[in-house]
């Protein structure tokens, strides 16, 4: 395993950080206070052809690596976790299932302008009775002819409102269970297709958050991205990749907590001292540090998995569930570093610890992630679709 990042990598990094620094960190804060999604930072990400960075650029985009991408990722949620949401959902959960899905017509349409932001897709999947219960879709397709008719709703769909594609799942023959469920691109103007933004969320307030309603929406049969059927292979595939995505975000929102944290510390004084001379503050740090690199570590395996198209649900898995109960874990400790003044969002670490919930929750809470790394554990189901041995290399040796 190769722990040196190359060149290019460093450079993706850095550009992104200096973008964030200078677009996204000054807004931040207001647009979170006052729950605008900021149509004006994202056409700035548009514009810098950040979306979509890791498809092939015969398709428009970067053609960048996972290790890069991961790096990219880290750095929009060190600043900002509800612009990473809008970069994690239009590349990992849209534009790379459509990489893997679509037909040569459907990714020679629609890739080129998800990555310049002519387009910008979201991921309709959960529906109030199907949430971690995926397989449990109650939107209906009915074959008409040529077309499908789509009814049904869907809840909690990031960009859901700013959409112009959207990925909706729906089950043609509700009898299969999950081998009913087919994946359909939907144009949002379509005649019955509507949405309405959620209110009042704890976190990611300035990112687009919305309900689906689908009233006999008509799409055409060339919509349809894989085969009748493959509905539920195809969502479980885009999130393996927007989980990777989170497990990287949930790193940089570490790493903006750690770089708030240490500012602050040598700041403020107690007792004659900077706060970060005093030992519990320092354990704080510490394990706000430890916690950076092992989740940063997870991730990258991942990634490094997903450069050689590897299966690599359980080590991603293993990677969401890890750092996003860091960045947990972290910004409890940060807000608590700022003591009263982390109780105020005149620093950015109050909106830190509101942000790190979803982490936890969405493309698979904390639970579904602990049942797949413990049921493969257990032998009871392979996350992998095989014993891949990965886990275990040591244990064997040993023996
Ligand atoms: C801000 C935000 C953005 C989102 N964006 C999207 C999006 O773009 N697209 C999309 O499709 N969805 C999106 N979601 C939905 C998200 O993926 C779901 O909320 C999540 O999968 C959990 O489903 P649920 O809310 O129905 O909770 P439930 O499935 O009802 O779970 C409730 C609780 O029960 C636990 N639980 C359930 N089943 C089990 C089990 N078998 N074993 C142990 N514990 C269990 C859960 O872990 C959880 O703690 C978003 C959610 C939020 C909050």
């Amino acid at each position: 395993m190769d722990f040196d990042f190359t060149p290019e990598q460093i450079a993706y990094r850095k550009h992104m950080r200096d973008f964030m620094e200078r677009e996204v960190a000054p807004v931040a804060q207001m647009n979170d206070r006052e729950c605008k999604f900021d149509m004006e930072v994202a056409k700035k990400i548009f514009k810098e052809g950040f979306l979509g960075c890791p498809v092939p650029e015969k398709y428009g985009g970067l053609g960048m690596d996972y290790i890069a991408y991961g790096l990219m990722t880290e750095e929009v949620n060190r600043v900002c976790s509800s612009t990473r949401t809008l970069f994690s959902v239009q590349t990992s959960l849209v534009a790379l299932t459509i990489l893997k899905w679509g037909n040569e017509e459907q990714k020679k349409e629609l890739l080129p302008k998800l990555c310049n932001g002519e387009y910008i897709g979201c991921y309709g999947l959960t529906e109030p009775e199907a949430g971690s219960d995926a397989g449990n879709q109650q939107t209906r397709a009915v074959k008409d002819g040529n077309d499908y008719i789509l009814t049904g709703q869907k809840v909690w769909i990031s960009c859901g409102t700013i959409a112009s594609h959207a990925l909706i799942f729906a089950t043609v023959d509700p009898k299969l269970g999950h081998k009913g469920i087919s994946c359909f691109i939907v144009d949002t103007k379509s005649k019955g297709f509507s949405a309405a933004a959620i209110k009042g969320k704890l976190g990611l307030r300035s990112s687009d958050t919305a309900t689906l309603y689908l009233d006999q929406v008509r799409v055409p049969k060339e919509n349809m991205l894989g085969a009748e059927g493959d509905g539920f292979k195809v969502a479980m595939s885009a999130l393996d990749n927007g989980r990777f995505s989170v497990a990287a975000g949930a790193v940089g929102l570490v790493q903006g907590c750690i770089d708030e944290s240490t500012k602050y510390a040598m700041q403020r004084k107690t007792f004659g001292k900077p706060i970060g001379e005093h030992q519990q503050v320092q354990a704080m740090i510490a394990d706000m540090v430890a916690d950076c690199e092992a989740g940063r570590l997870l991730y990258l395996r991942a990634a490094h998995l997903k450069n050689k198209n590897v299966r690599n649900t359980l080590e991603t898995s293993l990677a969401k569930l890890f750092c996003g109960e860091a960045a947990n874990k972290a910004a409890h400790n940060a807000v608590q570093i700022f003591g009263g003044y982390g109780f105020s969002d005149e620093y950015p670490v109050e909106r830190f610890f509101r942000d790190a919930k979803v982490l936890n929750i969405y493309e698979g809470t904390r639970e579904i992630q602990r049942l797949i790394i413990a049921q493969d554990a257990l032998g009871i189901r392979n996350a992998n679709g095989a014993p891949t041995g990965r886990m275990t290399e040591l244990a064997g040796a040993s023996a």
